[in-house]
């Protein structure tokens, strides 16, 4: 009776410690995965923009961020006032999936520009440009953009650095986080909107 128990115990713990392995398997294998999505959108964002991505830091909410300098106080701040009026938007329309800051991770890029033709404050990344050619965006191979998508899955964009008027920044962050918002909850109206050289702009959601 003795010996049975044991014998029963042993394989409890057998099982157990292959349950602990295969779980073990299993995380390490995600974190590898991963890390080869941050990777890839790493390597999407320094050749997007051709600048070094080099510096990371995280909001005080918690969303990820990845620039080229080190972003000050304001920056982070004004990024998660953007993803805080996202969410709150996001909640109206009924969406659940996608709501938390660490979801995010915002790479912040020089500002290629800072002023807009009117003189106006409003930085901007030049990038090729790829689906705009030929449109209004387009100055001749390259096109100024506020912000850009660079991951559907992990979520992650690009907005220009910001020097002043941080309330424009978390505009750029709240619209940008729009197009991810819906991929991950209507993919219908995603795919509706997703594509700004076909018309249709931001605020997307109401
Ligand atoms: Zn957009």
């Amino acid at each position: 009776m003795v010996i049975a128990n044991r014998a029963l115990r042993d394989d409890l713990m057998k099982t157990e410690r292959y349950t602990i392995l295969l779980i073990l398997m299993a995380l390490s294998l995600f974190s590898v995965t991963a890390a080869g999505q941050n990777q890839r959108v790493l390597a999407q964002a320094e050749r997007t923009t051709g600048d070094r991505f080099s510096v990371t830091a995280k909001t005080p909410r918690g969303a990820n961020v990845i620039a080229v300098k080190r972003p000050s106080s304001e920056v982070l701040r004004a990024i998660d006032k953007g993803l805080t009026d996202l969410f709150a938007v996001a909640r109206r329309n009924r969406y659940r999936n996608r709501l938390n800051y660490a979801d995010y991770t915002i790479y912040v890029g020089k500002a290629d520009r800072t002023n807009d033709a009117d003189g106006n404050y409003s930085p901007a990344i030049a990038i090729g440009s790829a689906q705009y050619a030929g449109t209004v965006f387009d100055k001749g191979g390259y096109m100024y953009v506020a912000g850009m998508v660079l991951s559907n899955e992990p979520c992650a964009f690009l907005v220009p650095d910001h020097v002043k008027n941080f309330k424009l920044l978390s505009d750029y962050v709240r619209y940008e986080g729009e197009h991810l918002v819906l991929y991950h909850n209507d993919r219908r109206r995603y795919a509706a909107t997703a594509d700004h050289s076909r018309g249709g702009s931001h605020p997307i959601l109401q």
